[in-house]
């Protein structure tokens, strides 16, 4: 490593000066790179390490354990104790913002392997789309841990303008901020600070209406500052992801490309996606309103463009029929769906020639007996383009942005939500227009969508948990 002269006493411990700027917390946005020397061994193990870590949170996440939830910070931390990750259960669930030799250290291999894997992860949408999720995952897991003086440490030192307001405005509003603040009350509202911020800064705050909003400003109490980090980390990550992409095209360390290569192989590990097949736990009588709180648009398009025309051509049937076994139609249930919409227009006697083969070779009871999975977006998004009278495709990818905006709005989708899913897609980022259009349509929850199947697994755990919170006698 590299020795640097400079030093400045702390605590009695020399640290030297450059580290101090660079690593002041344990909480950061990542937005120093990293500096000093490192051998390429030690960088590939720092950067195995933070895969793993991600994989261990992916885990939770697909474990259906409620996001943030006590079971959920159970299993990470029980994960990693196991698998001896002792800096990050340190960086994760004991943040701080000391400055000792050790904190330096581990600070710096969480920097450095975050950049490595943003140069793994940087070239494809898919894989973006990724690993934005987990490390928003793991910065929110840092900051569920983190102390009030941390947080507002980490304010202070990132320079995010968050500016508290005057404790005459506190007073002046106070009956509209208890009004509308949950979880604030008379005994804590004069130890609460509140942030006044564009309303766009948090909008999942917006949609849950739980914040004071005024003239276009939102009043945040320092309990849910973290909404509004979380979306400046976002976009930090997202525009880094978006630079590196374009930058490694021109150059790359040929140090470092064997390891960058090596690592973006094994995030094949963490974008996987295997949906998980329950035959039967959706029934017929239910799919109409599935598909209108927990499809896709490219499902519910076709669903909806089935309902209307009473038939769909061979793309368009395969995307339908695959994705309804994946979120877990029996082959029964799926044949008389299609059977009752075919029927409409055709005699019963072709449907059975003509389709139901096909429907039933699909679950792997015909022909090879393939157990097919339904297709991915990537799958979706690479099928030929959907000619006159064909409805396949991703609308973030195919529909051009008067029909996409008018969809949009059409879903009770807010103005800026219409303009920001449209930007995203026009800009060629489907899958993050897709993911944002999940933010808008699900109270402000984030998800990084890379298969229609995991949209639709995403939307039931929040109906299900917004469900679970309107149960009489659930605490928030
Ligand atoms: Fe469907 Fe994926 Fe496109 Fe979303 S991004 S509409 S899930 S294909």
């Amino acid at each position: 490593m590299e020795i640097h002269t400079k030093t400045k006493t702390v605590n009695n411990i020399n640290i030297p000066e450059q580290f101090l700027k660079l690593y002041p917390h344990d909480a950061c946005l990542y937005e120093n790179r990293p500096e000093g020397e490192l051998n390429l061994i030690e960088i590939e193990k720092l950067t195995e390490e933070r895969l793993e870590v991600l994989m261990i949170i992916k885990g939770a996440n697909d474990k259906g354990f409620a996001y943030t939830s006590d079971e959920w910070k159970k299993y990470i931390l029980e994960m990693l104790t196991n698998g001896n990750h002792v800096d990050y259960v340190r960086l994760l669930y004991h943040p701080d913002f000391k400055l000792t030799n050790e904190d330096i250290r581990r600070r710096r291999k969480d920097v450095l392997s975050h950049y490595i894997l943003v140069l793994a992860f940087c070239q494809e949408e898919e894989k973006r789309s990724w690993f934005t999720q987990l490390e928003v995952d793991m910065f929110r897991l840092k900051f569920l841990h983190l102390t009030d003086t941390g947080i507002k440490e980490f304010i202070k030192i990132n320079g995010i303008g968050l500016t508290i307001i005057s404790k005459d405005d506190k007073n002046k509003y106070r009956e509209d901020l208890l009004n509308c603040t949950p979880r604030l009350n008379a005994s804590n509202f004069d130890s609460t600070d509140f942030y006044k911020v564009p309303f766009k800064s948090a909008p999942e705050l917006l949609h849950d209406l739980s914040c004071f909003v005024r003239r276009g400003f939102m009043y945040v109490p320092h309990f849910d500052a973290i909404r509004i980090l979380e979306n400046v980390f976002k976009e930090h990550l997202t525009s880094r992801l978006l630079y590196f992409s374009e930058a490694l095209k021109l150059y790359c360390d040929s140090r470092l490309a064997p390891i960058i290569k090596r690592m973006s192989n094994s995030s094949s590990k963490i974008t996987e996606y295997n949906p998980v097949v329950n035959a039967g736990s959706v029934s017929l009588t239910s799919l109409d309103s599935l598909s209108q709180t927990s499809f896709p648009l490219c499902t519910r398009n076709l669903y909806e463009a089935l309902q209307r025309f009473h038939h769909l051509k061979y793309n368009g049937r395969q995307l339908l029929q695959l994705f309804l076994k994946g979120i877990g139609l029996s082959v029964q249930d799926a044949l008389e769906f299609f059977r009752s919409e075919f029927t409409k227009v055709i005699d019963s006697n072709k449907f059975d020639k003509e389709y139901t083969y096909s429907i039933r070779h699909n679950y792997g009871l015909e022909g090879s007996k393939i157990d097919y999975n339904p297709p991915s977006c990537i799958n979706v998004m690479n099928t030929s383009p959907p000619n006159q009278g064909e409805y396949h495709g991703c609308p973030f990818r195919l529909w051009d942005a008067p029909m996409l905006k008018k969809r949009l709005a059409g879903l009770g989708i807010s103005n800026q939500g219409v303009i920001e899913i449209t930007d995203l897609a026009k800009a060629g980022h489907a899958q993050i227009a897709c993911s944002k259009f999940f933010e808008h349509t699900h109270g402000g929850t984030q998800a990084a969508i890379n298969h229609p199947n995991q949209f639709f697994e995403e939307s039931r755990k929040y109906y299900l948990s917004k469900e679970q919170q309107s149960q009489p006698g659930t605490s928030k």
